[in-house]
């Protein structure tokens, strides 16, 4: 395979970074699988692309740390030459009135689900800006949109993504950079841990398309932004959510 372009994803051990990963690998892209506590999971995802022959490297990072990012991105770019493509998808949730969400809490939400996205994007236009081209695909959330009830600090890191997409597309447009954004619905992931069969019943009923979604139809929408058939596309929000929200 002519392996000609590189994709940073991160969040790539579990759920919808795995998807990911394993599509632009297929693809005929070096892939980056950044991951931070699941390191038995992206191994394994890594020795099973490996086996294949794609071009896959691996690397720990917590992206909400400026200084290990930088580390990531600096790794990527010795490896492969460059980074055509930053997929922003790690991201952690919680559930909690809002009145009991401490500022712990709160810090948290907003250094993982946002101020990660400011540092990712941040180091790879280091390298994008100089060669006037890149893709840049944040990976925001439904509720982002429209606000989820005991999700507040989630819901406010999301909608600054959505912010921050809008914000630099514009900035980015003359250098040839497109920045998207991705919104999925309910997608069956570890994310989904707290929810009881019942709650996803009434979650599943309340979707015209009346499933939930998966990791690969998110991943697929992100292969599409990345691709040239998107080349016209920037400051977008895009929800793959079975119509859950119209
Ligand atoms: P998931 O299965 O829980 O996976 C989350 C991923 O984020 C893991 O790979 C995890 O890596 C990584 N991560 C968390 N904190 C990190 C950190 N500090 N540094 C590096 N990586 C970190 O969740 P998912 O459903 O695939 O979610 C992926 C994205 O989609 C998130 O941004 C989420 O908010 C968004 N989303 C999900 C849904 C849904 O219904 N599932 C809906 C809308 C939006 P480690 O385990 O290695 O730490």
């Amino acid at each position: 395979m002519d392996y000609t372009k590189t994709v940073v994803i991160t969040g790539a051990s579990r759920g919808i970074g795995k998807a990911t990963v394993e599509v632009f690998a297929r693809q005929g892209y070096n892939v980056l699988i950044n991951f931070n506590k699941s390191e038995k999971d992206a191994i394994a995802l890594y020795e099973s692309l490996k086996e294949k022959e794609f071009s896959v490297k691996l690397f720990k990072t917590d992206i909400s740390k400026r200084t290990e990012v930088n580390a990531m991105i600096k790794f990527c770019v010795n490896e492969f030459g460059t980074i055509d493509v930053l997929v922003n998808n790690a991201g952690i949730c919680q559930e909690k009135l809002f009145i009991d969400i401490t500022d712990e809490d709160w810090d948290r939400m907003i250094n993982i689900n946002l101020k990660s996205v400011f540092f990712c994007t941040q180091e790879v236009l280091k390298y994008m800006i100089p060669q006037k081209k890149g893709k840049i695909i944040n990976i925001s959330s439904i509720w982002g949109m429209v606000g989820a009830s005991c999700e507040v600090h989630y819901s406010t890191a999301k909608a600054g993504v959505i912010g921050l997409t809008k914000a630099l597309a514009k900035e980015l447009g003359p250098s040839n950079i497109q920045v998207n954004c991705i919104a999925p619905g309910i997608i069956q992931t570890d994310m989904l841990s707290s929810y009881n069969q019942e709650q996803l019943n009434m979650l599943r009923e309340n979707t015209p398309l009346m499933r939930l979604g998966s990791p690969i139809d998110i991943a697929m929408c992100t292969f599409f932004l990345a691709s040239q058939h998107a080349d016209f596309i920037t400051g977008q929000i895009i929800s793959p959510n079975g119509g859950f929200v119209i």
